[in-house]
């Protein structure tokens, strides 16, 4: 393990430093939460400038650790995150850099890199969420095509999304984690509803997907058919590697707006409240040392993060709704007013712990393949 930067990294630090003090500036105002349509325009004008500086691949076309200082940098200058683009650059656009073929690498990572097209993770249906591989949308040859019916849930940006990643059942005879194909679906195929479902914090940020029919070419197949768990298996790794990164530095930032705000308002003076604000300030360093160290063991083997993705995910999750626990505890009454900062952070939080696969699947994961204990039943 190496924690250190080399000379070059420090000058990509430096040069993106430069770049976005310069090009900040000139972006337009933040969409409102609510407006998808304008999310999407802001997000993909974000990826555009991204790209035509040279940074749009840097979430799986450069190094782990200049991946990590892009995150850290970008973040800590104040810049976008990848918004509506999560799932094109770090979910389907890594995949398919990595599964897919010459053709498929041609075909969908150029847009999603120039900032032209959003894609959304169809993957949990209603009885299939931590038990993904229960999954049971259907997929029949028909020719050149698949014809596939059935539903998706909690199927993030799908109301604004160009392209699906998608999970579907080509075998129902096969042992259940043999029978899935992963398949790039467009999201404009007759065939397809969208129902939005709004959330603890008022947003619809995701939707029910129901697929009725639908025709989606054989050759949009990534990976051999009934393959795809595996395939799968590629996609939420990275998930759970490096895509909280800048969420980190922002954490890290919040609890000094914490400490300010408390000294302000007279909190400060609880003994109980700055033991909290210290513990917390303990807890997400060693969260950034951890992330560096998954980066450090991604970066020696081949760039793919590992099963240290689900030590972090765990430990980071609990910790920022610990976070954002404390920033009530800061604003005493405020806490239920909505307009407040972080209150609805606070709320959007208590999604941390589910999304990219509960506390619970990633204890077990961490017993059974990092600490090798017996497999459950
Ligand atoms: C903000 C957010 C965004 C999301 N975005 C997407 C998306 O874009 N695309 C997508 O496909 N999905 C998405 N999801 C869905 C997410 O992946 C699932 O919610 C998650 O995998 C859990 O599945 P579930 O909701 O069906 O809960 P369940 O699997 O039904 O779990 C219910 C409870 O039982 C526990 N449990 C289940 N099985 C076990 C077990 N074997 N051992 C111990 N405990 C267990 C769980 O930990 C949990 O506490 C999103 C979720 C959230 C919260």
């Amino acid at each position: 393990m190496d924690l250190t930067y080399t000379p070059e990294e420090e000058d990509f630090r430096a040069r993106l430093r430069e770049w976005l003090r310069g090009v900040l500036p000139s972006l337009p105002p933040k969409p409102s939460p609510d407006d998808w349509p304008g999310r999407r325009t802001y997000d993909l004008g974000w990826q555009r400038m991204l790209y035509d500086a040279g940074y749009g691949d840097v979430h799986w076309g450069s190094s782990p650790t200049l991946r990590l200082i892009f995150l850290e940098e970008t973040e800590k200058a104040g810049a976008p995150y990848v918004g509506a683009n999560f799932v094109g650059l770090l979910h389907a656009g890594p995949t398919i850099a990595a599964e897919g073929t010459e053709e498929q690498r041609a075909r969908w990572l150029p847009p999603i890199l120039r900032g032209e097209q959003v894609w959304c993770q169809g993957f949990s249906e209603p009885d299939a969420g931590s038990d993904l591989a229960a999954l049971r949308t259907r997929a029949w040859r028909d020719g050149d095509d698949y014809v596939v019916s059935g539903s998706k849930i909690w199927t993030s940006h799908a109301e604004v999304a160009d392209w699906c990643e998608l999970l579907v059942r080509t075998d129902p005879d096969a042992p259940k984690h043999r029978g899935i194909s992963w398949l790039a679906m467009p999201m404009d195929t007759p065939g397809i509803t969208v129902r939005p479902l709004r959330t603890l914090a008022g947003s619809a940020e995701f939707a029910e997907v129901f697929l009725d029919e639908v025709r989606v070419p054989v050759a949009n197949r990534v990976g051999d058919e009934n393959d795809g768990w595996r395939v799968t298996m590629v996609t939420l790794s990275f998930e759970r590697g490096t895509a909280f990164v800048g969420e980190v530095v922002a954490c890290r930032r919040v609890l000094v707006e914490l400490a300010r705000e408390a000294r302000k308002n007279g909190r400060w003076d609880d003994p109980v409240l700055r033991r909290r604000l210290g513990r917390l300030n303990a807890e997400f360093r060693a969260l950034w040392r951890l992330t560096q160290w998954n980066v450090s063991e991604a970066e020696a083997s081949g760039g793919v993060p590992g099963v240290g993705g689900s030590v972090f995910k765990l430990r980071y999750s609990h910790a920022r709704q610990d976070l954002y626990d404390t920033a009530a505890d800061v604003l005493g009454p405020d806490a239920l007013d909505l307009d407040r900062p972080w209150v609805l952070d606070r709320l959007s939080s208590l999604s941390y712990t589910i999304a990219a696969g509960t506390s619970q699947i990633q204890h077990t994961i961490v017993a059974e393949r990092i600490l090798g204990l017996p497999r459950g039943r």
